[in-house]
């Protein structure tokens, strides 16, 4: 699989280097011939030549002062080679410069100013080739028969050209070296074609392919590995853009697993919860059974108690009664404690449903809060607890679901009533600053071990033990301990509270420690 993308890869490269290398050839081509248009373009053959610009008749009259100032060379020549006038360098010099034979002696070249026939010739000769640097010319004057031969430094010369013998002898040579000097230009660019296309491929290839293992983890879950591609290109922000999406995954995946621990978690909690109870009512129904069976309750009761042979007396028979009456109410408690388990429940499951939406509207929560007390009042009375309220008179508006946050505060109400002892003082106080309306619920109880402050709102968490075993000690709630033994805690109230506060955008703080009572703070957003 890897190796056939290799080679697509490379082949589409390859591909795209050809035609590459054809658009460039193709433009080579085109340059190549404007080079040659244009070669010569500042010398140009319509440009008269130096020589022809100074000619004068009369060769005295030659500006050789403008040739010096341009470091220039001129010499005028007659028809017996004989030199009549020169400037800037020297003749012989001049001479030797455009031969181009230092060798050469300089009296062979001029004797007693007059210049040698041979030589003559081939300075005219070479004076047609480009001197680097030099523009030279020549010029007869046929009506007073001299030449004036000129040396100027070019300006700027624009020249690209290939000068081809064209005697037979060496054409085939010539065009030996030019198709060889083809081929070769050929063969080398083919190879850096190849090797570049191969070494481009490579760096396509390898972040490709360390992307796609990338794709094969995540494919079997495993989102835990990062891509790792250095360089500035594409392939790095894709390669980010990658690890961040695994990195999603990978946080899905975890809070995947964490609803379904959830889920599994709370099966067991309830099935645990549920448990007891239920257990209770069969025991406690099995018992009723059997006092049932073992004892004479078939007898007709017209007033008249019928002794048979399983009652020796009356004391018997009325024991039976109140043992078959204690655990028909053992049965009927833990059915009740079971019913109020399932109704949190409910509640409960209800709250944590994604889908299930408050009834906010806005109230005033000073009215509000002032009758879920009237509503707690006589449970509060009842357990000799003491009230005391500071509730403001103006109102305070908050956008509230009243059913959902009266239970809030019922269940708040119902613990300080349901865990602390007659004479506990409980404080319901309301405030509103700038920002926030702060709604505190306290006692001054037994408190809760300050280690569970903040654990105590997840659902089943309990108190601990203490909380219990110091209530029993006390002998003026003997009914209060009796009152927790039936209605025994489902351990969800605290965790419906603040679902119901977070519902409302609200939170939930609490201050407690052993004996030192609770202190629940509501913070809630203030809607004027
Ligand atoms: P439940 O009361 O059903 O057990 P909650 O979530 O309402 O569940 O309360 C959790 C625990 O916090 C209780 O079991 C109790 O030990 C403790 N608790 C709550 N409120 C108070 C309070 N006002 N005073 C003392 N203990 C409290």
């Amino acid at each position: 699989m890897k190796h056939v993308r290799n080679k697509r890869i490379y082949k589409t490269l390859m591909i795209n280097y050809l035609k590459a290398f054809a658009l460039s050839l193709i433009l080579g081509i085109i340059s190549i011939t404007i080079l040659f248009t244009f070669s010569g373009y500042a010398s140009s053959s319509e440009d008269p030549s130096y020589a022809e610009k100074f000619m004068k008749d009369d060769y005295n009259e030659i500006d050789d002062e403008y040739i010096i100032e341009h470091y220039g060379t001129m010499m005028v020549v007659n028809d017996d080679l004989e030199i009549l006038k020169s400037a800037g360098e020297d003749p012989v010099q001049f001479m030797k410069s455009i031969i181009g034979q230092d060798v050469i002696e300089d009296e062979e070249i001029i004797e007693n100013s007059k210049i040698n026939k041979q030589y003559w010739n081939m300075f005219l000769y070479n004076l047609n080739r480009r001197i680097k640097g030099y523009d030279c010319s020549i010029k007869y004057n046929e009506d007073e028969h001299f030449y004036l031969i000129t040396k100027m430094p070019v300006s700027v010369t624009f020249i690209f050209s290939i000068d081809i013998n064209t005697s037979k002898e060496i054409l085939p040579e010539a065009l030996t070296i030019v198709v060889f000097v083809v081929l070769m230009y050929s063969i080398v660019l083919f190879i850096g074609m190849y090797l570049y296309s191969k070494i481009t491929a490579g760096t396509f290839v390898k972040p490709l392919r360390e992307l796609f293992d990338g794709v094969k983890k995540l494919e079997d879950g495993n989102y835990k590995e990062h891509i790792k591609i250095s360089g500035n290109n594409e392939f790095v922000n894709l390669s980010e853009s990658f690890n961040n999406l695994s990195d999603k995954l990978e946080y899905e995946k975890k809070m995947r697993k964490e609803t379904e621990d959830n889920r599994k978690r709370l099966i067991l909690d309830i099935s645990h919860d549920l448990k007891n109870p239920l257990t209770g009512v069969v025991g406690s129904l099995e018992m009723c059974m059997k006092v049932y069976n073992h004892d004479d309750f078939n007898g007709k009761d017209n007033g008249e108690i019928r002794l048979n042979n399983n009652y020796n007396n009356l004391d018997q028979k009325l024991q039976s009664h109140d043992k078959l009456n204690h655990y028909l109410n053992m049965a009927y408690n833990n059915s009740l404690r079971a019913n109020s388990l399932i109704e949190s429940l409910f509640e409960y499951s209800k709250l944590e449903n994604p889908d299930y939406e408050m009834n906010l509207k806005k109230i005033d929560f000073c009215e509000f809060i002032r009758l879920c007390i009237l509503e707690e009042l006589d449970e509060i009375e009842e357990a000799g607890i003491i009230g005391e309220y500071d509730i403001p008179d103006e109102p305070i508006y908050a956008y509230i679901d009243e059913k959902e946050f009266k239970r809030a505060i019922h269940n708040l109400i119902s613990n300080s009533v349901k865990y602390n002892k007659k004479g506990t003082v409980i404080k319901i106080s309301l405030s509103k600053d700038k920002d926030n309306i702060k709604l505190i619920i306290e006692d001054n109880g037994i408190g809760i071990d300050k280690s569970l402050k903040d654990s105590i709102f997840t659902r089943f968490k309990r108190g601990t033990q203490m909380n219990i075993t110091e209530m029993s000690q006390d002998k003026s709630i003997e009914n209060k301990k009796e009152n927790i033994h039936k209605n025994e805690g489902t351990g969800l109230g605290l965790a419906i509270v603040k679902k119901i506060v977070n519902m409302h955008s609200g939170e939930i703080y609490l201050e407690t420690d052993i004996n030192k009572g609770c202190i629940f703070t509501i913070i809630l957003k203030t809607n004027d």
